[in-house]
């Protein structure tokens, strides 16, 4: 998955990430108007048809970011050990105090509350409150400057995760008709509920997990949401660092057993904002992923503002590539073992047909979300082609590993889908005459059918 921005938004550079190995893009709302979004949008979609491809598009909801307000010289400087005022006048701040435009969050905050800002460079912590204002200590000082983020770590913000711009926003992503939906700072079940209700099924949604109380609360919120994204960056904030492989590690257990898909993101190949070259920690964190299971390895500011977003997708592809390859083994763990219902039954028959008769693709017919997870879930080695009707589902599949999306009129009969299949790989030039590969039927009832091309 690729953040589009600045440097990516162009028709001819969207084209070239999709060629590049991009499958998805991630339209973020914390930046752009709508305007810019929809343009990204309608690019997509052109390119989409054009090269025949389903390319998944994601909507980013900014959620409540926390952020200060602006000083009357752009900045200023704190001090360890002298104190801070955070308040609701929204005047121009100094070295004493600024304008917290959040007053429901400030009526939140208790002495003794850390407060991190600027992605946790520095630390505060509340020594008084106030009705119109909190005083903080400087635990940690540093250059602050205008707009600087906030996060609030160990208390549960009286703050729903959908503020007003997402709900305008949302409201505009549905009108365009983003595939998915991502939630930020989700803190609760409650949060995913209600986005769902708005959702109301046009969108799948991904839940974000930055928050440590999300993290308390993660099998119930993967429950309810539809996929996963462990989003390292605020995460790592409001968290020690040194916490979040544990946490990233579990949660795609979590993620595994459940079939639900799951995203590792941020600061992936940072280095290659500005270098065209990654340092090998970050290849192995590219890797990493992959082995514990990751359906999606995503790019934040390497695509959407990086000097080198082509090289930054090529170079990921490639690691990809190779990970896949070597590591589909090791990812027969318990995680992925299939569980007791009848998708699964007919995925691993699929799975294990296409393994003992050397076959080179399974084209799987089906009208269902859950069969495309629970399929990309088992990930058999070889590409599994989702063959359906619908485009929206052909467009969200995308966020299943392995998974490659055509629409094709339905069928019913298996001697008809195993016809369209042997013509749906040569067209895609997966397989020769000779070659085998596997039907799975999962229209009418479900079956597994091995055909000779
Ligand atoms: P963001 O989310 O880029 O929207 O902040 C990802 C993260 O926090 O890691
Ligand atoms: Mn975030």
């Amino acid at each position: 998955m690729a953040t589009i921005g600045p440097a990516t938004n162009s028709l001819e550079s969207l084209e070239k990430l999709c060629l590049y190995g991009i499958d998805i893009f991630r339209l973020n709302f914390s930046h752009g108007t709508h305007d810019d979004h929809a343009k990204v949008y309608g690019a997509i979609r052109t390119i989409g048809q054009k090269h025949r491809i389903y390319p998944t598009i994601l909507a980013d909801l900014q959620g409540p970011k926390l952020r200060i307000g602006t000083f009357e010289n752009g900045q200023t400087l704190l001090k360890e050990g002298e104190m801070f005022r955070l308040d609701i006048n929204p005047e121009k701040g100094n070295s004493q105090r600024v304008y917290f435009p959040h007053t429901e969050i400030l009526a939140a905050f208790q002495v003794g509350t850390l407060l991190l800002l600027d992605d946790g460079k520095l630390k505060l912590e509340v020594v008084a409150v106030e009705k119109t204002f909190v005083d903080a200590k400087i635990l940690v000082g540093g250059q602050l400057s205008d707009r600087k983020g906030v996060n609030v770590p160990n208390i549960m913000l009286p703050v729903p995760s959908l503020t007003e711009k997402d709900l305008k926003d949302l409201d505009f992503a549905m009108d365009l008709g983003v595939d998915w939906v991502a939630l930020s700072f989700v803190q609760s079940v409650e949060d995913v509920e209600k986005a769902k209700s708005l959702i109301n099924g046009r969108a799948g949604i991904v839940s974000k997990l930055e928050k440590p109380l999300a993290v308390t609360e993660l099998e119930p919120i993967v429950d309810a949401s539809d996929a996963l994204m462990i989003a390292r960056g605020d995460l790592g904030v409001e968290m020690n660092q040194e916490d979040l492989p544990g946490i990233q590690r579990n949660a795609v257990k979590v993620c595994r057993r459940r079939g639900r898909p799951v995203i590792i993101a941020t600061q992936m190949l940072e280095s290659m904002v500005s270098s065209p070259v990654p340092t090998r920690a970050e290849v192995s964190d590219v890797a990493n992923a992959i082995h514990q299971g990751a359906d999606v390895v995503m790019l934040s500011a390497e695509t959407a503002t990086g000097l080198y977003p082509f090289e930054a997708v090529r170079i990921m592809s490639k690691i990809v590539e190779k990970t896949e390859f070597d590591t589909l083994k090791a990812l027969e763990s318990e995680d992925f073992s299939p569980q007791k219902m009848v998708l699964d039954a007919v995925c691993v028959a699929a799975k294990d047909a296409a393994e003992y008769s050397d076959a080179v693709a399974v084209v799987m017919f089906s009208d269902s979300f859950e069969a495309a997870c629970r399929c990309a879930r088992l990930r058999p080695r070889i590409p599994v082609i989702f063959v359906t009707e619908s485009p929206k589902l052909a467009d969200k599949v995308g966020l299943c590993c392995g998974i490659f999306a055509i629409v094709a009129k339905k069928e019913f009969k298996t001697e008809q889908m195993n016809r369209t299949a042997r013509y749906i790989v040569s067209e895609l030039k997966c397989a020769t005459v000779g070659d085998n590969i596997v039907v799975l039927n999962n229209i009418s009832g479900n079956s597994v059918t091995i055909c000779e091309m």
